[in-house]
């Protein structure tokens, strides 16, 4: 399956000379998505992953599906004010702008092995949040995981190390 067939591409979104990927095209075609999710889950089947972590909100979109077919939980990492309960925060920068993450407290366990799943990763700030968020609250992190990696802005320089699986790269 040629996946980048189904990923529209909208130029000066959401600022002049981004070039944004839109994964909509590709999450409205049922059995394309379900290859997709399938796709990312054979490539981290072997991980004995506890929990999937996704940021809001297009983490959401791969990293629910992603939780269910691996029989694991979800666990929502949303921008800050967003979560009921106590959480910890972090600050971010984005490919464009700035903002800040929460997790709920008591989301994770010590010891819990957490898969980070979202759609893209750009600059690989939101990601290196996510994981900061995780290991403050005892996970591990054992890999993450995308649809879509941007090849030519680095992110994965920031990822420390950890695991990277993509669909597809541009
Ligand atoms: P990073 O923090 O790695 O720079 O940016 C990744 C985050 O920004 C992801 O959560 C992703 O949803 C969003 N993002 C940035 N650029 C794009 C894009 O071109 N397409 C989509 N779908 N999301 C993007």
């Amino acid at each position: 399956m040629n996946y980048k067939d189904y990923i529209r591409i909208i130029p000066d979104y959401p600022q002049p000379g981004i070039k944004f990927k839109d994964i909509t095209t590709l999450t409205n075609n049922g059995p394309v998505y379900a290859a997709a999710i399938d796709a990312i889950k054979q490539a981290v089947a072997d991980k004995q992953i506890d929990l999937v972590a996704g940021p809001e909100a297009r983490g959401f979109i791969i990293g629910a599906p992603l939780a269910i077919s691996l029989g694991a939980g979800f666990v929502p990492i949303r921008k800050s004010g967003k979560l009921p309960g106590e959480v910890v925060e972090a600050s971010y920068d984005l490919e464009y702008g700035k903002d800040k993450l929460a997790i709920h407290k008591d989301a994770i366990k010590p010891g819990q092995r957490v898969l980070i799943a979202d759609d893209l990763l750009a600059t690989g700030g939101t990601i290196a949040t996510s994981i900061n968020l995780i290991r403050q609250l005892g996970g591990e992190v054992v890999g993450s995981a995308f649809l879509i990696e941007l090849g030519y802005l680095d992110g994965r320089t920031k990822l420390d190390g950890i695991d990277i699986f993509s669909l597809m790269t541009f």
